[in-house]
């Protein structure tokens, strides 16, 4: 662990100006496949760092592949900087308050304004170590857009970008800091556009056929599907389109967009498949035409025990950071607005390890993958873990039970705490590539525990070959 001590220090040296870049990525706030400005801040960035950059891979306008240093192992950094929509908030506001400043409705309701900065910090500090120590090795950082509600990192595995890899590191920022040892589910998304014919709902209803009888119909069919689900698969859906606002017209058109989520990518497909068929099932009852149109999909994440151990020991060996007295009020009063059964479902994802959780956890949470509840969302991290052999950790970037997506992450993600967790990962991130680069033995081991674990099939892209990226939705939701 003798490079620990270099990481660190080169860490904070060169922190500032990665929370800076964060901060900014905070503000522009901008949203999956639109995140031009975000994408060219960190591609311009690392290409002044040394790296060569390759733009728009995967058919993606904000994707890009950074790469410097050549032979050895290649190690790729996954970053993200895509936001959400409809969670402007104000930085560091007790209440649910749009930001003033912003030029979007958009907000970082999951901090992947700190998980690319981290990365992208990591990768640096990682790539500098081997030329200063003439180790062979080659770095990557990924721009990856279009984490929420979309899947960039899929379409970006889909195209081979991640097949070369001897090991893809990535983080997400959390509540508290350890390995990421949660099984997370694989999902699918598609829309479903039922088209029927218009006519007088009360002049002539015999020659019209309802697209949104469709639509209800479909949804009923599911909602009876739900009983005969695998244990975790979740199915929700949003309208996109109703029909229209007058009861004296039959809807002509209705769309509804469903996502489908299950344990493991085979399981997810085959819902989506019995979805099909509900929807095609409706179709035919009501006398309409139906159009699929498949957005994304991505699959669980193959958690790499080999890997997660050696990226546990070197967060163990940087250690926890220290919160100031100003921090831990700050969160006290954060926790006051949120409610009791939230900091419980909070308490519930990391039972083993806090009985009476303090404002903010700075502890490093034991590596216990076995007791380990699933995360019931998705990451297309899953799909890089697919491909190559992945580890990733957590670290403690908000005040303990804020929820994802909620308008108080948002309102953290520019505070002390936020920079110090971003920090810490970036560390663990560089320190664990380093650790590995002179590891050959672990890494190959890493690459037998992935093949063993995907199985005979070895990975299978869930998006058809046919969909293209971006998906024709925009940010309102429309088609
Ligand atoms: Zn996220």
């Amino acid at each position: 662990m003798k490079h620990i001590a270099s990481v660190v220090d080169r860490v904070e040296t060169k922190g500032q100006e990665f929370i800076d870049l964060a901060d900014e990525i905070w503000s522009l706030a901008e949203m999956r496949y639109a995140e031009f400005r975000s994408s060219e801040l960190h591609a311009s960035a690392i290409e002044r760092a040394g790296f060569k950059v390759t733009r728009g891979v995967a058919g993606m306008p904000t994707a890009f592949v950074a790469e410097a240093g050549a032979g050895g192992p290649v190690i790729g950094f996954l970053g993200e900087y895509d936001a959400l929509a409809g969670l402007s908030q104000q930085s560091g506001a007790l209440t649910c308050v749009p930001n003033p400043d912003a030029a979007t409705g958009n907000g970082h309701g999951c901090g992947h304004h700190l998980l690319g900065a981290a990365s992208h910090l990591a990768a640096v500090v990682a790539r500098d170590y081997f030329a200063a120590n003439n180790i062979k090795a080659t770095v990557r950082f990924y721009g990856c857009p279009a984490e929420e509600a979309a899947a960039g990192k899929t379409f970006m595995a889909r195209a081979g970008l991640f097949d070369d890899l001897d090991v893809a590191l990535c983080w997400h920022p959390s509540v508290a800091s350890s390995v990421f040892m949660n099984a997370t589910l694989a999902n699918v998304q598609a829309s479903f556009r039922f088209h029927g014919k218009s006519a007088h709902a009360a002049l002539a209803p015999h020659l019209g056929r309802s697209a949104l009888d469709a639509a209800e119909l479909m949804n009923i069919g599911v909602n009876y599907l739900r009983e005969h689900m695998p244990d975790l698969a979740r199915v929700h859906f949003a309208y996109i389109n109703s029909g229209g606002a007058s009861t004296n017209v039959i809807p002509v058109l209705a769309e509804v967009l469903y996502t489908v989520r299950s344990p493991h990518s085979g399981d997810a497909l085959d819902l989506f498949e019995r979805v099909k068929q509900i929807a095609e099932g409706a179709a035919m009852m009501t006398g309409t035409r139906l159009d699929i149109i498949f957005d994304k999909a991505c699959s669980n994440v193959l958690h790499n025990d080999t890997l997660d151990r050696v990226l546990d020991a070197n967060m163990r060996a940087i250690g926890a950071f220290d919160v100031d007295a100003r921090e831990t009020e700050f969160a006290k009063q954060l926790q006051n607005t949120i409610s009791a059964d939230d900091l419980a479902n909070c308490s519930r994802h990391f039972a083993a390890a806090l009985r009476d959780p303090k404002p903010i956890i700075t502890e490093i949470l034991p590596y216990h993958p076995d007791v380990a509840r699933p995360v019931t969302g998705s990451t297309d991290v899953g799909d890089v873990s697919w491909a190559a052999p992945t580890t990733q950790c957590l670290t403690a970037c908000y005040a303990w039970g804020t929820g994802f997506h909620s308008w108080q992450m948002v309102a953290q993600g520019k505070q002390s705490l936020a920079h110090k967790g971003m920090l810490l990962a970036a560390k663990t991130l560089a320190a664990t590539a380093i650790d590995l680069a002179g590891k050959p033995d672990v890494l190959h081991e890493a690459k037998q525990e992935l093949h063993r674990k995907r199985g005979s099939r070895g990975y299978q892209c869930p998006i058809p070959p046919d969909v293209m990226p971006p998906p024709r939705r925009d940010a309102s939701g429309k088609a």
